[in-house]
């Protein structure tokens, strides 16, 4: 019996026709089907709101309360024909809200989030999204069922906020409560710590919580539909000739989800890779049928150039500096031990003689200016900072090893009189990145795209014999 995941985000469900709309393509899959839903579009950043609006002020979010049950209700009717399951469904939603109103009743009497509160209210998103879906397909005559986090056994280590699945653990329990020919919907975004407590999975975790369904159950693809053409060149919002890529690797993915585009969560091939289980990115858009982007396993074919550039904005550099900071043993592992403690997570680190650098998120910033001021104040002698930076991320197998890939993109971006503040590669063979000034972003990005995909690359193309082989 080979099972299918398939994956329906937020973008997936924004209008009250989606549902609808999703649960005709979930049914042309055969069964054993899993279908591992997000919350409706953007109802968790609205929980998440609500919590600490109810922490911080103290007032109870009765309006958000009221504004999420009409919307619920309003879904139900309209996708949800036969009147029984309409109040099946109905009454189980009823319930949860009731669960989650009950949560906001208790932060707003303590006046404080605490994490493990916080992960179950956004939780809800989920849960009441895949109460509706399942009811839809049920009144669509479908054989469906609804499997919680929490009664499969999908266990985390317990960590709140960014929690990893336990594949191991997880996969003692998870099979027995798939048997059959039928479809399983499941909420994403959180499982469950071996304490009993919800926790995510990060944000855009539900894809993640699908990748990690698809390891447990052997599926022989994890399918994602998304409202855009997959994977692209560049992102359309930025540059103008964008192309979908076909096929990318493992790694590629990673990379690419890693350093800014956000067609998946950054974790999703982990739990696949070892199976070899292949992604296929669809577009709910597309009248073709077929996958705008797949992801597996794919050797280094000996590309001369990337097949995508990505940014990320928002990041600053925190600048540790000290006579021989560099090289002192130890330095490093006590300043990155110092963040860990304040919860900042290193995008990247590097050194020279007098300084340290740590590429960070700019929120994370004046948390980790001040934890490094607190606890290493004999360590460094200066704390600098450089804000409003962006990264922009060349990604490829194997371009870190063929020579020239960094220098023609220093060149499209020189040529725009663009200052590259640093560069990085190395860390994994399919990424080189360098980091430019926030407002520079956009150029630079156009300038490395038009440069590797655009009209220059056919005049290079021809020139140059050696990328002859350059495939796409
Ligand atoms: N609903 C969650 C979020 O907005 C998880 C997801 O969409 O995958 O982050
Ligand atoms: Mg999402």
């Amino acid at each position: 019996m080979s099972y299918k995941v398939i994956k329906f985000g937020g973008s997936n469900l924004q209008t009250v026709n989606d549902p609808g709309r999703c649960a005709g393509i979930a049914e042309q899959y055969s069964t054993p089907c899993v279908i591992v839903v997000s919350a409706f579009y953007g109802v968790t950043d609205k929980l998440r709101q609500a919590a600490f609006d109810a922490a911080d002020s103290g007032k109870f979010p009765s309006g958000y309360i009221e504004v999420l049950t009409d919307s619920c209700f309003e879904h139900i009717k309209l996708n949800i024909d036969d009147d029984r399951v309409a109040a099946d469904t109905g009454k189980e939603v009823q319930a949860l809200l009731d669960r989650l109103s009950d949560l906001y009743r208790g932060i707003h009497a303590i006046g404080e989030l605490p994490l493990s509160i916080h992960d179950s209210i956004l939780s809800f998103g989920e849960r009441i999204s895949a109460v509706i879906f399942n009811g839809v397909m049920v009144s669509r005559g479908l054989d469906s069922v609804l499997r919680l986090p929490e009664q499969i056994g999908l266990v985390t280590d317990g960590e709140f906020g960014s929690a990893s699945i336990l594949l191991k653990e997880s996969a003692k329990k998870a099979g027995k409560h798939f048997a059959g020919n039928r479809y399983f919907v499941v909420p994403g975004f959180y499982g469950v710590s071996d304490e009993d407590k919800i926790t995510l999975l990060g944000r855009g975790g539900t894809d993640y919580s699908a990748a990690a369904l698809a390891y447990l159950l052997d599926a022989s693809s994890l399918d994602v539909w998304k409202d855009v053409d997959g994977f692209q060149t560049g992102d359309p919002k930025v540059v103008s000739d964008p192309q979908t890529i076909k096929r990318l690797s493992y790694s590629e993915a990673a990379e690419l989800s890693y350093f800014g585009a956000r067609i998946l969560h950054p974790r999703t091939v982990e739990p696949l890779q070892p199976k070899n289980i292949p992604v296929r990115v669809f577009n709910v858009g597309s009248s073709s049928g077929e996958p705008a982007t797949i992801i597996g396993p794919e050797p280094d074919n000996g590309y001369t150039s990337p097949k995508s550039i990505t940014f990320s904005r928002h990041f600053s550099v925190l600048k540790l500096k000290g006579p021989g900071v560099g090289i002192k043993p130890g330095i490093l592992a006590r300043a990155a031990g110092i963040m860990d403690a304040a919860g900042v997570n290193i995008s990247s680190v590097f050194t020279s003689q007098t300084a340290i650098c740590f590429l960070l998120q700019s929120g994370d910033l004046k948390k980790a200016t001040r934890a490094v001021k607190v606890h290493a104040p004999s360590l460094i002698s200066d704390v600098e900072t450089i804000n409003d930076i962006a990264l922009v991320a060349l990604v490829g197998e194997g371009i870190t090893k063929r020579h020239g890939v960094a220098a023609r993109a220093f060149q499209a971006v020189a040529a725009e009189n663009i200052n590259v503040e640093i560069i990085a590669a190395g860390a994994s063979t399919a990424a080189i990145y360098f980091v430019v000034k926030e407002n520079d972003c956009n150029r630079a990005v156009m300038a490395t795209h038009s440069y590797f995909f655009g009209n220059e690359r056919q005049t290079l193309l021809q020139h140059h014999s050696d990328l002859t082989s350059v495939v796409l």
